[in-house]
């Protein structure tokens, strides 16, 4: 086969989608900004960098995100099988070396006969031609995105995400820090608890309320992710919300009391030598020196040593109902197809998800085969459906089992083995179909 594919961005969805239209015989030219310069959360020279957590969220099929592991592994995902290779001890989460993972990745791409990485920054869309697929993800370069723009014809649409800090762990006391999962879940191992008193949970939300912050506004309803909401901010919610939320002290017991704690901020490994923690759910807008001084009053932090700090981001997304079909392609320009969270889907796996559907689809179109488009009874269909729905207020899409209620009689839950069997059911074929396809390029290429 003589055709080419172009990947432009060479994050989670950009690397997932080269890797399966190579293995479908097309030749990819991957361009990266990497590793001459890097967006502002970027810093690994590698590809496929997970820029804030390491975690790719729930393991299990009982959770939405879970779900869509699962029909990626059947679908044949590579990051999905460096993930599993990757994986460090997470509880119920699947989480993954964050160094190990991106050099496993940017090793299968440089060594694939068929891929050719280059490192360049891509301005405008013209700069090359033929099939492409636009995998820039939410730090898009500011010349492309405003290329895009023009192209697209709509206003700027953007919100803000943030990144939780990480922290060296030999700078931690671990007098004062406990070992344990939630509810006794995965390894004894996981997680670094640091019970907060009474006192020292409200003088915590005091100072973080009272916090110097970097973007000093307040800002709009809608223009933060809720997912990923600053911890200062659900601070100013209500003195209790943290209590509720990334502070919940559930399923733990302080070892001190024997009781449970009154709240509890958590570090999750972040490597398999465990040399660095992950504060968990401390993203943040705070400026390093309050950083530095508010999260050292936490048990156990006073002399952390924080290899990245916290930092907020614009966030770039475009408004895929309008300019996308169920293959992921621009309705107005067929060669061309965006993957990741610039097409809209939120979050790591759903990126990948997104890479693995374009890829699959741009050499679909290119050796003039049937292009993959999963009915929104499993997840992967489900997420496609929601960002190619005309809505007013587009926003990002997460995995959740909201995606198959229209699929739903109002007794029905989701979660229980319907939706399983369903998205078995749905994703098969599918599977099979890539199967074969994949059999052939090997043959004719041995
Ligand atoms: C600050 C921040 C924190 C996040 N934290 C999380 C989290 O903890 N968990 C989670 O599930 N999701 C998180 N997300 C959301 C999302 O899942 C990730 O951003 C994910 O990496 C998106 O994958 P992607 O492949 O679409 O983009 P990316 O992984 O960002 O990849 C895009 C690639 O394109 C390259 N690029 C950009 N512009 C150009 C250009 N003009 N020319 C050439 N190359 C270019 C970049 O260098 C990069 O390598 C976060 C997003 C942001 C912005």
């Amino acid at each position: 086969m003589g055709a080419s594919l172009t990947v432009i961005g060479a994050g989670l969805a950009g690397c997932e989608a080269a890797l399966q239209a190579a293995n479908l015989g097309v030749r990819v030219d991957v361009y990266d900004l990497k590793p001459q310069t890097m967006t502002p959360a970027h810093s690994n020279p590698n590809y496929a960098e997970l820029v804030c957590s390491n975690s790719l969220r729930g393991a299990g099929r009982e959770s939405a995100v879970g779900l869509l592991k699962d029909e990626l592994r059947r679908l044949g995902s590579y990051l999905m099988d460096v993930a599993d290779r990757t994986a460090v001890p997470a509880g119920g989460a699947l989480a993954v070396d964050r160094e190990l993972f991106a050099a496993e990745v940017t090793a299968a791409l440089r060594r694939h006969s068929r891929i050719t990485c280059h490192s360049q920054r891509i301005c405008s869309l013209d700069e090359i031609g033929g099939p492409r697929i636009v995998a820039t993800g939410p730090l898009t370069g500011e010349e492309l995105y405003a290329d895009l723009q023009q192209r697209l014809g709509q206003g700027s649409l953007y919100y803000f995400d943030a990144v939780a800090p990480l922290v060296a762990a030999d700078s931690l006391d671990m007098d004062e820090l406990y070992f344990a999962s939630r509810y006794g879940k995965g390894g004894g191992k996981d997680y670094l608890n640091a019970y907060l008193s009474r006192e020292e949970y409200y003088d915590f939300v005091r100072m973080l309320t009272e916090g110097e912050r970097v973007i000093r506004r307040d800002f709009e309803p809608g223009e933060i992710f809720e997912g990923c909401v600053p911890i200062e901010e659900i601070a100013r919610r209500g003195p209790e919300s943290l209590r509720y939320g990334p502070l919940k002290p559930t399923g733990l017991r302080d070892p001190r009391t024997g009781r449970r704690p009154f709240a509890c901020v958590q570090l999750r490994r972040d490597d398999r030598q465990a040399e660095t923690y992950n504060l968990v759910g401390f993203q943040t807008n705070l400026t390093f020196t309050a950083q530095r001084e508010i999260f050292g009053k936490i048990p156990g932090l006073r002399r952390a040593k924080f290899i990245r700090y916290g930092v907020m981001h614009r966030n770039t997304y475009i408004d895929s109902a309008r300019i996308l079909n169920a293959a992921l392609q621009w309705k107005d320009n067929p060669e061309i197809f965006f993957a990741g969270q610039i097409a809209g889907l939120e979050g790591y796996v759903e990126a990948i998800a997104g890479g693995l559907l374009a890829g699959v689809n741009a050499a679909a179109m290119i050796s003039g085969e049937r292009m993959m488009t999963p009915s929104p009874r499993s997840i992967l269909g489900g997420l496609v459906r929601a960002i190619t729905t005309p809505v007013t207020d587009p926003q990002p899409v997460q995995s959740n089992w909201g995606l198959q209620i229209p699929f739903r009689t109002a007794r029905q839950d989701p979660r229980r083995d319907l939706s399983r069997t369903e998205s078995a059911e749905e994703i098969t074929p599918w599977r099979e179909m890539l199967q074969s396809r994949r059999r052939r390029v090997l043959l004719a290429t041995h």
